[in-house]
């Protein structure tokens, strides 16, 4: 998968025709799921839901298949300089712009 740039790029919200960045997305965050280093999150134009995988300086945009064991599938990925996520068990510790955010496995 190439990258599609960094996470400041617009994207084009299929809901609402507006458009939207990883970043807001990132900022947006709710949870994570159990088994999973996935977080479920809204976009800032229309509270859309979109689900997304941090890693260390990485962002991927995909979705959960949830048929049988479930797993993400992920279809972008993005350059994210200023993100270290740090997963443990029941909780997630996310480091985006000098920021500190936990957030919880649910
Ligand atoms: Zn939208």
């Amino acid at each position: 998968m190439n990258s599609q740039g960094n996470i400041n790029i617009e994207i084009t919200c299929k809901n609402c025709g507006k458009t939207f960045t990883i970043r807001d997305l990132i900022v947006n965050i709710k949870d994570c799921y159990v088994n999973l280093n996935v977080f479920r999150t809204i976009t800032s134009c229309c509270e859309s839901y979109e689900e997304l995988a941090l890693e260390n300086g990485l962002a991927l945009r995909g979705y959960v298949y949830a048929a049988g064991q479930p797993h993400f599938a992920a279809m972008e990925k993005y350059d994210a300089d200023d993100l270290s996520v740090d997963y443990s068990e029941n909780d997630v510790q996310v480091e985006f712009e000098n920021k500190i955010i936990k957030i919880r496995r649910k």
